[in-house]
């Protein structure tokens, strides 16, 4: 069982140990070590890494990449799983291990502040935290509610940064589950140990947990509440703290920054602006498609007049190379209200396409003669009698597919 140095103080960074074992293959070797100041994974809390030194002799040492830092949790090792081959470490070796301290203050900062934001939610809402998660970006608790409200929100990031800015000590202490049950521990593990490590904030939350931790509040730099969520078991409420709040906060004010120079306005106005261009997009595409419309009724009436006319209906063979889908729709509609009529149109553009349409009451199948085509196309497409559309693979077999379908009416 290795020695965790970690939990009597979190600001350690450099230790000495001797190496236990040595397992693993060559591409990840992992180090037992009699004590260790590294955190494996675990409690919602990510690994360290860092490094371990080998010193050979007074000239020679090598250096291992420590990569993942995990728990045995049956004997209770902790395993450095580090870079390069295992020969160049082995039982009996002294070691000395350097903590990547910038991750470990990070961790720190979000672990610690977590434990704020818990205590914040629970003293003024009595929403209990059930599980907390920590990632690269961003961090998150799941609280057992069924919905948290802006205002409650703003409310529990006030008294975090509130007890932040009050540097509050905060203390490792040890206690049996029957001493912590007496305490008022927040949260007591369900897991049965002779001795628990509570986190203590002075006056304001002891809870159970073997993280690394701030000495004082103040340490945690500051907390910013991010989205809610609902998940099965609640709510989950993503937050950052201390750099990374900073970072957070740097990255949303150059991203609004440069929204707002598209907009050529002030960050607070985006949002205003958004919404004007949003009515103005739909008032133009409104236009359009009245503008559209005219154009459909004005080509409807001219194709009328000019088609053939065979057995009391008009038959429209046209192929529009520049307009699209939605066009020759609105058209075949026009075409087969006004008069009695059959229409087979055609579309190039991105998406060739073919319209087959008549006026109700008139005995073609529009659906089958449309079915019959693709077929011939091998592409797809159907309908009903009255009217039925599908794809061509190109303009050109857009343009020859009516022409081809046209001679079917004609018969
Ligand atoms: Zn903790």
């Amino acid at each position: 069982m290795t020695d965790r140095l970690y939990y009597n103080d979190s600001f350690l960074n450099e230790f000495e140990a001797r190496v236990l074992a040595v397992a693993g293959a060559p591409a990840a070797t992992s180090v037992v070590l009699d004590r260790s100041a590294f955190y494996p994974t675990s409690g919602g809390q990510v690994f360290d890494t860092g490094w371990l030194e080998v010193v050979a002799d007074a000239n020679t040492s090598k250096r291992l990449r420590v990569r993942d830092v995990t728990e045995d949790e049956q004997t209770g090792d902790v395993l450095h799983v580090v870079e390069g081959e295992s020969s160049a470490v082995q039982a009996g070796d002294v070691v000395r291990g350097v903590i990547d301290g910038e991750r470990r203050r990070d961790h720190m900062q979000q672990h610690s502040g977590q434990h704020v934001l818990s205590a914040a939610f629970e003293k003024l809402y009595d929403m209990a935290t059930v599980s907390f998660h920590m990632g690269d970006e961003n961090c998150t608790i799941d609280l057992a509610t069924g919905s948290v409200s802006p205002k409650q929100l703003l409310a529990v990031e006030r008294l975090a940064n509130e007890v932040i800015a009050e540097d509050r000590r905060v203390e490792i202490r040890f206690a049996t589950p029957d001493e912590a049950r007496t305490m008022g521990v927040r949260k007591i593990p369900a897991a049965e140990r002779e001795n628990l490590r509570l986190i203590d904030i002075r006056d304001f939350d002891l809870n159970a947990c073997g993280g690394t931790h701030v000495g004082s509040t103040g340490q945690i730099g500051s907390i910013l509440l991010r989205k809610t969520e609902k998940v099965k078991q609640g709510v989950r409420v993503e937050f950052v703290c201390g750099l990374r709040a900073v970072a957070t906060a740097r990255r949303d004010f150059e991203t609004l920054t440069d929204a707002a120079t598209l907009f050529s306005t002030h960050i607070w106005e985006v949002p205003q602006q958004i919404r004007k261009t949003q009515d103005e997009i739909k008032a133009a595409q409104k236009a359009q498609h009245r503008l559209l419309e005219e154009v459909a009724e004005l080509q409807a009436a001219s194709l009328l007049q000019s088609a053939p006319e065979r057995g009391g209906q008009n038959l429209v063979v046209q192929y529009f190379a520049e307009r699209n889908l939605d066009f020759i729709k609105m058209l075949a509609q026009k075409l087969t209200k006004a008069g009695k009529a059959v229409a087979l149109l055609a579309c190039g553009g991105a998406q060739p396409s073919l319209v087959f349409a008549q006026t109700t009451g008139l005995s073609n199948d529009m659906g089958a003669l449309m079915k019959q085509t693709v077929q011939t196309l091998g592409t797809r497409g159907g309908g009903n009698r009255d009217m039925a559309q599908g794809g061509a693979p190109d303009g050109d077999r857009a343009e020859s597919a009516i022409v081809e379908a046209a001679k079917l009416i004609a018969r």
